[in-house]
């Protein structure tokens, strides 16, 4: 259950960008390609630059967030078994089926 490096729940997308400095190849040629992670804050979308050598290693923690949303269903499965378990162990006591 225990996080195995950082954990990161938010999206990494690629985003292909002007960036508005009059005279920049990007006004007329190639845009500016980067990354950004994008996540939801209080009902907002933050957005936040990723440099490029840590694109692979972001990648690896929001795979833990994965993995530990996996994780917690599972256990949630298991919880709410034990609450219905519990509920028909106890009717049967009470007699009724
Ligand atoms: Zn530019």
């Amino acid at each position: 259950m225990a996080p195995r490096g950082p954990v990161l729940a938010a999206s990494l997308v690629r985003i292909a960008r002007r960036c508005g400095r009059p005279g920049c190849h990007c006004a007329t040629g190639a845009l500016h390609v980067g990354y950004y992670l994008t996540r939801t804050v209080a009902g907002k979308t933050r957005t936040v630059y990723v440099p490029v050598e840590l694109v692979d290693e972001v990648r690896g923690w929001i795979g833990e967030h994965r993995r530990l949303k996996a994780v917690t269903r599972e256990l949630t499965e298991l919880a709410v078994a034990r609450v219905s378990g519990h509920v028909r162990a106890r009717k049967r006591r009470a007699g009724r089926t």
